[in-house]
């Protein structure tokens, strides 16, 4: 219920969110934003949050936010006795396989990733006996069987580095075409693909970021490596979610536009203030499956747990390991 206290005690937060959550809505989260932060002391839990989360559970509840590499370190390095992974599923499966030990919660299983699904264990069985001897990347954006099967993990952040880690002229990345693309055009290492996409980036175009030259002079576009490659040629620049907040607080460009998930525009903006973010918005439906009601139902009632079938989980772990180790 809300009571005058509750709204005193939630007061400093909604000062962080008030430029991306009206007056009017505050109420409807101030509620289950401080029923979560009593769980988190409760239960000694930690709140690992993606960058594509919603302002509230970003800005107001999350203990570490960032990008998959963000997460996946930060992952190895949390000491509570309960992780909930505010993202989709391979995330929580990451953060399992880095904490066995620990309680990793995912307030909706059902949350995952169009990258993760397009491809099976047994396909990337079979790409390794079409190309003998080559070793295989694998983007964390992927279940922990798959990358059980691989040689090592990357993500957008590292992905050229983890490739030119191996010493070898040909890889297999994998799942993401357009990520392998777009690294291919900044390596000399020869990139053997996989057709996934993510169903977020896969949308924009080329003509959509002319269009928003046209319609906003001066406009500075930043695109995600999972765009397509066309898309990415006619962007100023080109990185992680991670790198692209950090290309914002460097630049401070005076308009931009983050081609990648809605609520990173709102989430970078909050730290902005002077900097006027155009927002072309492509939802991943996946992501926002996570809210703060399903956050404050998995701390209350410890579900759903993240479990990863034993006999994979150390082949697959080795993988992010591996990756981490990369600097
Ligand atoms: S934004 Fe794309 S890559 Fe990220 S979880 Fe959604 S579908 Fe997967």
């Amino acid at each position: 219920m809300l009571t005058t206290g509750l709204l005193e005690r939630t007061a400093p937060l909604y000062d962080r969110v008030r430029s991306v959550i009206p007056p009017i809505e505050w109420p409807v989260f101030a509620e289950d934003i401080d029923a979560i932060l009593a769980l988190k002391r409760e239960r000694n839990a930690v709140i690992l949050a993606h960058n594509y989360m919603t302002p509230e559970i970003f800005h107001c509840v999350a203990d570490i936010v960032g990008d998959s590499l963000a997460l996946a370190r930060e992952a190895m390095k949390v000491d509570a006795d309960v992780i909930v992974l505010a993202g989709v599923h391979f995330m929580a499966e990451t953060a399992k396989l880095l904490n066995p030990n620990k309680t990793v919660l995912i307030p909706d299983s059902r949350a995952g990733c169009s990258l993760a699904e397009s491809i099976t264990a047994a396909d990337v069985r079979l790409m390794r006996e079409r190309y003998p001897g080559v070793p295989v990347v694998t983007y964390v954006n992927s279940s922990a069987a798959v990358k059980a099967e691989s040689d090592i993990c990357c993500t957008s952040g590292n992905a050229r580095k983890v490739v030119e880690s191996l010493g070898v002229d040909t890889v297999i990345m994998l799942p993401d075409e357009y990520l392998a693309q777009n690294i291919a055009k900044q390596t000399q290492v020869k990139i053997l693909s996989w057709a996934g996409h993510c169903e977020v980036h896969e949308r924009f175009t080329a003509a959509e970021v002319r269009a928003l030259r046209r319609d906003y002079p001066g406009v500075v576009i930043l695109a995600h490596p999972e765009c397509p490659p066309e898309v990415v040629a006619e962007a100023d620049y080109a990185g992680s979610t991670a790198d692209m907040s950090a290309f914002v607080g460097r630049e401070k460009p005076a308009k931009v536009v983050l081609l990648t998930e809605c609520s990173m525009a709102d989430n970078v903006s909050v730290g902005h203030p002077d900097v006027s973010f155009v927002r072309p918005c492509n939802l991943c439906p996946h992501m926002k499956r996570i809210t703060l009601p399903n956050i404050r139902h998995a701390l209350e009632t410890m579900t759903e747990e993240v479990t990863i079938d034993p006999a994979l989980a150390d082949r697959a772990r080795l993988a992010v390991e591996r990756m981490v180790a990369v600097r």
